[in-house]
């Protein structure tokens, strides 16, 4: 069962404030990855923008949220609960759509490996791995 807002800031020992709330249930809502600037927008009247950036820096302290950059460099905001969770994201160069996708448990397995040997023959720490997959989502592809 999802956490509701209240119980995800409790567990992680935070106050619970109104715009922390709100920008929660936003996120909760929208299921997906949001961009700082449609989180804003949506947001609007409800949260004042300096307020909003105080609060994702509250939220990714506590990495109940993670940030990442698409191919287009605008930066993406989205839910990050469960700390197991990996997955990857697929980007509409047209709309700017980012939708997660999960890689098979096999393809995962063997990227794992081929990284360990990676990082045995280079003497380099990996902490993380991206993969990003760039074209057009289906509502953009069949307007070209
Ligand atoms: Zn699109
Ligand atoms: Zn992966």
């Amino acid at each position: 069962m999802e956490k509701s807002s209240r119980e995800i800031l409790s567990d992680n020992n935070i106050s619970i404030t109104n715009p922390r709330i709100i920008v929660l249930e936003q996120l909760l809502k929208y299921k997906k990855p949001i961009s700082v600037e449609d989180l804003q927008d949506n947001l609007r009247g409800q949260v004042a923008t300096s307020t909003l950036y105080r609060v994702l820096n509250d939220l990714k302290k506590i990495n109940v949220i993670s940030e990442f950059i698409t191919p287009g460099n605008t930066t993406m905001i989205e839910l990050s609960l469960h700390e197991d969770e990996h997955h990857h994201h697929l980007f509409c160069k047209s709309c700017g759509d980012v939708i997660d996708i999960e890689l098979s448990l096999g393809f995962e397995q063997k990227l794992s490996s081929e990284i360990k040997s990676i990082e045995k023959n280079s003497f380099f720490i990996i902490e993380d791995h991206g993969l990003e997959l760039i074209g057009r989502c289906s509502e953009c592809r069949d307007s070209f």
